[in-house]
């Protein structure tokens, strides 16, 4: 997975909220978030 904005290595992570948890990827280098949600809105 690289990051839209710098291209940049993601790594995957789980956030745990208070109800729910959700996965997402998180760039290491610029901080961009792009979790499961945004994906399927992207479709
Ligand atoms: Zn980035």
């Amino acid at each position: 997975m690289k990051c839209n904005r710098c291209g940049s290595t993601m790594a995957y992570e789980q956030f745990f909220g208070s109800q729910e948890h959700l996965g997402g990827w998180r760039c290491i280098f610029c901080g961009e978030i792009v979790d499961d949600v945004i994906l399927e809105n992207r479709e």
